[in-house]
């Protein structure tokens, strides 16, 4: 069944919400803060003419421009939705344009370096409260987007240490106004939990894929035909954003390694068991990860039909 977001609230959040680049998650999240009247008037800006062309075209604000620090002048809250890559061209950007005690929230997919990043070339008066929707698909630009995307799906806040509490509040209450649950976190910690349960898996399909494609005795069409035994939900992954996914790995090059380090670890124990015909350790580790595969489930955080999101927007995002 499909998410609902629930009803618009009395009062908007922001009176002035700025959302810096129109894609995927951009996109969704103008589209859930208009539904929900979580902010009075939404201003978009994105710096490719022809999304924001689109932006326009979707109605998705009540304003559109390409001039980053126009789309930050009045804003109680800017969120930055472009790749991390851009954050500080960003931030130097608009920095100068915040009014005094806007805050600055975004929703990139690493922690740790957005916070260096932004920190010291956003004004001293600007609050940062970094946050990241754990919620997504494959698909980019503003077409992906949908309202429901962030509804029952985790949004992890990690404000930096002395970030004034009001302006995680409004963070917060933005979040669970478009159907979030909202967990605030240490940014290192959220840096590594993300690396173990979305970057590395990521990082394996671009791998399998790519393994794949490169195959010399097996060719390209015999890979896309015989797909369905376990690939083809590795190559939905890896389509994803290939710019977003690269800031991704260079933005948390440390978690990243720390985890990739323990799973070739795991996998050369496999390995050994495969050759050792070790059918007792293969069994209790498959139970053991059938069982995780049945929390998530129970969690709500997927349905027991192994469709993987190709429901799209009629029925549930998976990834993140
Ligand atoms: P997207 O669909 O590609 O959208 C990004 C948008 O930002 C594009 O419209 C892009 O313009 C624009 N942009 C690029 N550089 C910019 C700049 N310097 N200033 C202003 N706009 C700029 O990507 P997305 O999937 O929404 O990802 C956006 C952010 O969300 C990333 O930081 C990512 O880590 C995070 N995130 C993504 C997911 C996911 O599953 N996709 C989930 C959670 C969080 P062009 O049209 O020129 O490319």
């Amino acid at each position: 069944m499909a998410e609902r977001l629930g009803p618009p609230l009395d009062e908007p959040v922001f009176d002035e919400l700025a959302i810096i680049g129109i894609g995927l998650i951009g996109s969704s999240l103008a589209r859930a803060a208009r539904k929900t009247n979580a902010a009075r008037r939404i201003v978009v800006a994105d710096i490719s003419p022809e999304t924001l062309a689109r932006a326009e075209a979707l109605k998705l604000g009540d304003a559109f421009t390409a001039d980053l620090a126009e789309a930050a002048r009045n804003a109680d809250c800017v969120v930055l939705c472009a790749p991390i890559g851009a954050y500080g061209a960003i931030g130097r950007t608009i920095g100068p344009a915040l009014k005094p005690g806007a805050i600055v929230s975004d929703v990139g997919s690493v922690k740790g370096a957005v916070i260096a990043e932004l920190e010291p070339i956003l004004p001293a008066h600007a609050r940062l409260v970094p946050a990241h929707p754990v919620a997504g698909t494959e698909q980019s630009g503003p077409d992906a987007g949908f309202a429901t995307l962030f509804v029952n799906r985790w949004c992890i806040l990690t404000p930096p240490s002395g970030t004034d509490a009001e302006a995680v509040r409004r963070v917060r209450a933005l979040w669970e106004a478009i159907g979030a649950n909202v967990e605030i976190m240490d940014a290192a910690h959220h840096d590594l939990v993300l690396a173990i349960t979305s970057h590395v898996p990521h990082l394996i399909a671009y791998n399998i894929v790519g393994t794949a494609a490169d195959l010399e005795d097996v060719t390209r069409s015999e890979v896309m035909k015989f797909s369905a035994g376990g690939f083809r939900d590795f190559t939905r992954i890896a389509a994803s954003d290939p710019t977003m996914w690269r800031d991704v790995f260079l933005h948390n090059k440390e978690a990243v390694l720390e985890m990739l380090g323990r799973f070739t670890e795991d996998l050369t124990a496999l390995q050994r068991m495969i050759r050792r015909g070790d059918g007792d350790g293969l069994f209790a580790l498959f139970t053991r990860t059938r069982a995780i595969r049945l929390g998530i489930v129970a969690q709500g955080q997927d349905t027991a039909a192994p469709d993987f999101g190709r429901r799209g927007r009629d029925g549930e995002a998976t990834e993140a």
